[in-house]
């Protein structure tokens, strides 16, 4: 959803995918508008009223001038009037709100970012029926039910199967083609919760799910799934195909293609997924699917790691330990990523982002804790490649120079994963991809 023209050119590739089949839409917002939204959170949180106001001025111009493309000159005003600039008002009014006490909630912060979505269906609805075709907004909050985490909400399948049918088959089949906003849901309280950043791909998945639909497809701005990602190396490869397992051990280990629930949620009903490139459609794109092969399929690099190093030596031949130092990362909210242990000690990795003095404190209460910033998470993904040893054998050896921090083998069959240092990763990202790809 990045501009006219991409708009344009999504809403053809839905008209054409809609001669031979149902088909129901998510967007996600147009782009940049959820970073703009969050500085904007950021600014009424400084009480920045005045830098406010101008954010909000360029966001109401760039979806005008958008939607000014997709409805007739002579109807602008009034649609403007009716259906855009009353959610302008009440973001206006809850920014300044927040602004006068400086103070936010995860709710109101939820509240807040789902305004990009809120937009850019509406406009996608209209550019669908500039195709002829009959558009038809849908909020997520009537469909997508949650738990009340506002911010990375877990999503109630059930509950979200029955209202996605109830709400959305009549609509498919009056010809009716629904653009459901991607991104939020609904929690028990009526309140607007977030799936986590780039969640729309995400929302795709669950109402996929839950009309057990054909198939899947993400549009976005890459011709597919590639060894590694195209900023940081040049030759890359490109796969036409890829199995659910290692395509969700890339995103989850950090592979920026989708968003991570993505395809753990369609894996569940086998259903496929592609993601195909907007600008050049006709490119075959990556189906992501149930088969199985074998082979490596990417290296991804994730900077700005912690490891966290626990020791206690009463431990030996004691039990209990794990699970005490995991009950702290769980009253503190905190993920742990990579994982290793001995007799005595746990060392396991985390984003430098959730690291605290809480979590610290927490640690030391039952473990001697160490702490070591600035690392880099390196994985090698393919189906079933922890068995070979020649491969790890390969890896290790372009890594000869490098200080070697956490390495995990085996926790799937498809992922190697190696902590290094945050400095110099990239390079170690090149070099490796030049051993196993080019
Ligand atoms: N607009 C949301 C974000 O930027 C969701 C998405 O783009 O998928 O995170
Ligand atoms: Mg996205």
């Amino acid at each position: 959803m990045g501009s006219v023209s991409a708009i344009s050119q999504s809403a053809q590739i839905v008209k054409k995918a809609s001669q031979d089949s149902k088909v129901m839409v998510v967007v996600s917002a147009i782009s940049g508008m959820t970073n703009l939204l969050i500085e904007l959170i950021e600014l009424a949180r400084k009480q920045k009223q005045r830098l406010i106001a101008g954010r909000l001025n360029k966001m109401e111009e760039i979806h005008r001038s958008i939607l000014k493309d997709f409805v007739d000159e002579e109807d602008l005003d009034e649609i403007w009037k009716k259906e855009f600039a009353p959610a302008f008002k009440k973001l206006r009014y809850v920014l300044t709100g927040i602004s006068f006490i400086g103070e936010l909630t995860d709710k109101t912060y939820a509240f807040i970012c789902i305004f990009g979505e809120r937009f850019s269906s509406r406009i996608m609805a209209y550019a669908l029926q500039k195709e002829g075709m009959q558009g038809l907004k849908i909020n997520a909050k009537r469909v997508i039910s949650t738990d009340s985490q506002y911010l990375e909400a877990n999503v109630d399948f059930k509950k979200t199967a029955e209202r996605t049918k109830r709400i959305i088959l009549p609509l498919l089949q009056k010809e009716i083609t629904p653009v459901v906003m991607g991104f939020s849901g609904k929690d028990t309280h009526g309140d607007t919760t977030l799936l986590g950043r780039g969640g729309s791909d995400y929302t795709a998945s669950i109402l996929g799910i839950s009309l057990d639909v054909s198939d899947i497809q993400i549009w976005t701005d890459v011709d597919g799934v590639m060894s590694a990602d195209p900023r940081e190396i040049k030759n890359v490869q490109l796969w036409s195909k890829i199995s659910l397992d290692v395509m969700a051990e890339m995103t989850n280990s950090g592979a920026k293609v989708l968003h991570p629930k993505t395809i753990t949620a369609a894996v569940k009903k086998n259903i496929p997924v592609y993601i195909k490139n907007t600008f050049n459609p006709s490119a075959e794109g990556t189906l992501v699917s149930g088969d199985k092969r074998k082979g490596l399929k990417g290296v991804v690099l994730v900077q700005d790691q912690t490891i966290i190093n626990l020791v206690n030596p009463e431990m030996l031949d004691a039990f209990g330990f794990i699970s005490n130092c995991s009950q702290q990362f769980v009253d503190n909210n905190v993920p742990v990523d990579v994982c290793a242990t001995s007799e005595v000690s746990v060392t396991c990795s985390i984003a430098s982002s959730d690291q605290s003095n809480k979590l610290n404190r927490s640690l030391s209460k039952i473990a001697h804790v160490e702490i070591h910033k600035e690392k880099a998470k390196l994985c090698v993904i393919g189906c079933d490649v922890t068995q070979n040893a020649e491969l790890i054998s390969r890896i290790f050896s372009v890594l000869k120079n490098y200080n070697i921090y956490t390495v995990s083998i085996g926790a799937t069959f498809h992922n190697i994963t190696i902590l290094i240092d945050n400095k110099n990763s990239k390079a170690a990202l090149k070099l490796l991809h030049q051993e196993l790809f080019e």
